[in-house]
């Protein structure tokens, strides 16, 4: 639900949710926080490598737990003090007290960072293990929007599932709960990465048969080796799209030829989602540059995204 311009102060940036809903569409980037000195060197290479694309924004995603948390706060900080990007933080509510996550907000907010990805988390160690709520936090990402926005000028962004959230029992109460959390207060959500625009469309099509205009970045992960597609299918709780994997599997003995493949594959995908008027189109990096570059100029030789 569109909730209106986030009031931006004289002089300021603009918040990721007003970039999406009044310019042309936006690309970014998505970062993990690194676990080791060798880590963040590849990192901030890679932030550094791709700052001269000058994407419309970059996100940082949150750790499972442990210290990768702060590493979250202090990437985005360093992202909003030292580089010409603007970062958004992405933020979970597992094992946090609402205390807790005030505080992680506050940090936020005293680092200049206004962009919030609002997601919910799975249960640390075994992702498709039961969720159990912090005695003391909130249960869905529902709560945690409204959490973020009612802590100060946050642009508050949410997850999106094609395929739809593995827990949720079917597609139609998956949406329900989508659109619920978008009415909660947020500005734009961003998809599980998706490997085919009609998967894309579906979820928008039904967002959009529901009245919810909140918009949609699909998120794109060029698969640069076989390894990303079972990761993708643990995440999603998907099967990789069947005849993009029988194309795979044609060349599974040459890494080289794969990963060809791969960047062809979302260069293709990139074109018709940009046909098909997205908001933009959000990258998952891996904290890798040079995929997601040669896809992007690409895209880019096209039409400016
Ligand atoms: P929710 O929206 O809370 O949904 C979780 C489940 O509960 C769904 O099945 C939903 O249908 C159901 N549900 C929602 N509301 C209700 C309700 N009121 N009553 C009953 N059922 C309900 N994980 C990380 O750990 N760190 C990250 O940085 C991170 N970034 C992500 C970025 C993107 C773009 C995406 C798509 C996912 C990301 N995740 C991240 C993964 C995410 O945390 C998990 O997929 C998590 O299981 C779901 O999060 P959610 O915000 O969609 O949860």
């Amino acid at each position: 639900m569109a909730l209106g311009l986030p009031s931006v102060l004289p002089g300021s940036r603009p918040s990721i949710g007003e970039l999406i809903r009044h310019g042309q569409p936006t690309f970014s980037f998505e970062f993990f926080p690194p676990k080791t000195p060798a880590g963040e060197r590849l990192l901030w290479q890679a932030i550094r490598e791709l700052e001269p694309l000058q994407p419309s924004f970059v996100s940082i995603t949150y750790g499972a737990g442990g210290t990768t948390r702060d590493t979250t706060v202090d990437v985005t900080e360093r992202i909003a003090t030292e580089t010409t990007l603007l970062p958004m933080a992405h933020l979970t509510a597992v094992d946090h007290s609402v205390a807790e996550l005030r505080n992680v907000i506050g940090r936020l907010a005293g680092a200049g960072v206004r962009n919030v990805l609002a997601v919910r988390g799975d249960p640390p160690g075994d992702p498709t293990g039961e969720w159990i709520a912090h005695p003391d936090g909130v249960r869905y990402a529902e709560e945690l929007v409204r959490l973020v926005r009612e802590a100060g000028d946050f642009s508050v962004g949410v997850a999106a599932f094609p395929y739809k959230h593995p827990r949720s029992p079917d597609i139609a109460t998956d949406t329900e709960y989508f659109i619920r959390k978008c009415r909660a207060g947020a500005d734009f959500a961003i998809t599980q990465m998706v490997f085919d625009a009609e998967d894309y469309l579906r979820l928008r099509d039904r967002v959009a048969a529901a009245g919810c205009d909140t918009p949609i970045l699909p998120g794109v992960m060029p698969v640069t080796k076989l390894a990303t597609i079972e990761r993708s299918e643990q995440l999603s709780g998907a099967p990789f799209p069947p005849a993009l994997a029988a194309q795979f599997a044609r060349v599974a003995d040459d890494e080289e030829a794969v990963r060809q493949l791969g960047i062809e594959q979302a260069n293709h995908l990139c074109r018709r989602l940009i046909d098909e008027g997205v908001p933009g189109i959000h990258f998952i990096t891996m904290n890798r540059s040079t995929a997601t570059r040669e896809v992007w100029l690409n895209v880019a030789a096209g039409a400016r995204v």
